[in-house]
This record gives C-alpha cells, structure tokens and sequence, in this order.
C-alpha cells in the first residue's frame, strides 16, 4: 500500500483546484534527527512535501502559507512576477530529492516576491541544505548552509519576535549551529552561550540540551583545529 494520499487544493492566485501528494501520518518512520533538525526516515521522508506548487500558475508556498487567501495586489504580482514566465510544471506526485530540490527553489521565488520573513526564507535556505547534503552534493549544501546562516543572521537583526518569542531562541541556536558546520567555532560558541543563557531557554529543554551538547563539541572542534594549525 502507498504511503502517500492525495490531498486536494485551490490555488488561491489562479483559482486551480488540483491535489497533490502527502505522506500519510501513518507511514512516518522517523530515522535520525540531526543537531540542525535534520530528520532522516525510513521510506517517504514528509520533509519533501512541504512545500505545495500550482501546477498552472507556479505560486508555491509551505503548505500552511499556500492555503492562506491572498489579498488582490498580492495576487498580481504573483501573476506578474511568476504566471507569466510560468510553463506548467507538476510537483503534484511523488518527490524524489532532485524534485524536493527544484520545488524549494520555486517557493523562495513566491516568497521573496512577497517580502517574506528573513525567518522563512532561512527556513527554505536550511531545507535546500539538507536536500543536497543527502544527494552528496557537499558544494551545493555549503553554500545553502551560508544562505541560511546570513539569512537567519538578517532575522535575528532586523525582525521581532514579540508573539513567539521561542522562535528567537532556535533562531539563534540555528545560527550557532551553522556556524559550527562551517568551521566557525569562536562564533558558534558565542551563539550557543546565548541559546543557553536566553530568557525563555527553559520553555524548550530539548533545545537548551542540544546547545550545550554543540557548545561542547565546537570547543573540542576548535581545539582540534588550532592543534592542526
Ligand atoms: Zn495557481
């Protein structure tokens, strides 16, 4: 039996109703969760679904923003910007990681064209790192890896987080952790004190264990390299 349903949609730019595919719950089998909430399953991983794609317009969006409805001026520049060099393409079925990959990479079109959160625009930069790390595409992962770090950088600076203000600490975990997957030891170190000593650390004890476990790590790390040196 497949894992995947369909689940059906109206586009809420071009009006199109079409489905497409997502895992069922059911069939969820969590592997492994990486330190920057990496997960990795076994059979049809939900990450690759995430993102939800008009077929006949292009609009896409993390499902819970693609259902929204859109205002008109918000609209057109959708048909403006997007429709009109859009040749229908189908992300509608199965998504192997190439395909996760490409569908991604149409979102931040749709979002960067709306203003979207630096915040988001991470989260779609993180993911498109995650993609080409499992393909094995290390140069493409690392240079996702500094979109990410910058982006979420950007947030940290620029936006306010006063309704949900967890959101902050994994904001600045993730850039620790970023940075330690970059080499950036003396700078992760710095982020992940932060994490640990932040205001609201206690709401998520998971997170506040996972910064002390990469504090521990990127100190070890930093040491090995400047042994190397
Ligand atoms: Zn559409």
């Amino acid at each position: 039996m497949s894992s995947l349903f369909d689940r059906s949609y109206t586009c809420p730019v071009c009006g199109n109703n079409f489905t497409s595919k997502q895992v069922k719950t059911s069939a969820i089998r969590a592997k492994e969760r990486k330190k920057d909430f990496h997960a990795l399953f076994s059979g049809e991983n939900p990450t690759y679904y995430g993102v939800i794609c008009c077929p006949k317009c292009g609009y896409a969006k993390f499902e819970n923003d693609f259902i929204k409805e859109l205002d008109s001026s918000d609209r057109l520049i959708i048909e403006q910007a997007i429709s009109s060099h859009w040749r229908t393409q189908n992300f509608c079925e199965e998504r192997t990681t190439e395909i996760a990959i490409n569908v991604h990479r149409i979102a931040l079109a749709s979002y960067k064209v709306h203003n979207a959160k630096q915040s988001i625009i991470g989260k779609l930069y993180l993911r498109l790192a995650w993609f080409n790390r499992e393909l094995g595409q290390d140069e493409e992962a690392k240079r996702y890896t500094e979109l990410a770090l910058s982006t979420f950088l950007s947030s940290y600076e620029m936006e306010r987080f006063e309704e949900v203000p967890e959101k902050e600490l994994e904001i600045i975990y993730l850039i620790g952790e970023l940075n330690r997957q970059l080499g950036n030891y003396k700078e992760a170190i710095r982020w992940f004190d932060m994490t640990i000593r932040h205001e609201f650390a206690y709401k998520n004890r998971l997170l506040k264990q996972y910064a002390k476990e990469q504090w521990a790590l990127s100190v070890e790390e930093n040491n090995r390299f400047k042994q190397g040196r």
